[in-house]
């Protein structure tokens, strides 16, 4: 998904509402054994995972070194640029802000300078980069609990 045009740090680059958007969440499991794979669901709760909606979060590619950040609530979500974004950028989050899960780790070749190379839990990202994400409030609930823990 590409940017039609600027933005500043700290904008509202696109906002979700659906009434029922948490709810459609299934288990890991169940997901799995219906042949979704790691880059298709998107996780909300421990073991909560939302399968493809047809929402713009369904296009969205993770990077390493993202100019976006998704707050989650029940109803939808916003994604944040977290960098001024120019027009026609490809606009970007760290899926590992949004992802606990043992089994959830994927190879990653973003293309970033500083690409990890494995995209992992928010509790296995370096103290220094969970703190970066936690002051731009971009990190899920459940995910910045298990980086406490
Ligand atoms: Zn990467």
């Amino acid at each position: 998904m590409f940017s039609a045009r600027p933005f500043p740090a700290g904008s509202e680059v696109l906002r979700v509402h659906d009434p029922l958007y948490t709810s459609r969440a299934k288990s890991h499991a169940h997901l799995t054994a219906l042949g979704y794979t790691h880059a298709q669901i998107f996780q909300v709760a421990q073991d909560a995972f939302i399968p493809p909606i047809d929402a713009p979060d369904d296009f969205t590619n993770h990077s390493c070194e993202p100019n976006c950040g998704l707050r989650v609530s029940s109803d939808g979500f916003a994604m944040i640029s977290i960098r001024d974004i120019a027009a026609n950028d490809e606009l970007t989050y760290d899926y590992s802000t949004h992802q606990e899960h043992p089994l959830e780790d994927m190879m990653c070749n973003c293309g970033a300078p500083r690409c990890r190379g494995v995209v992992r839990s928010f509790s296995r990202l370096p103290k220094a980069l969970q703190q970066y994400y936690l002051d731009l409030d971009i990190v899920a609930d459940f995910a910045a609990r298990a980086a406490k823990d």
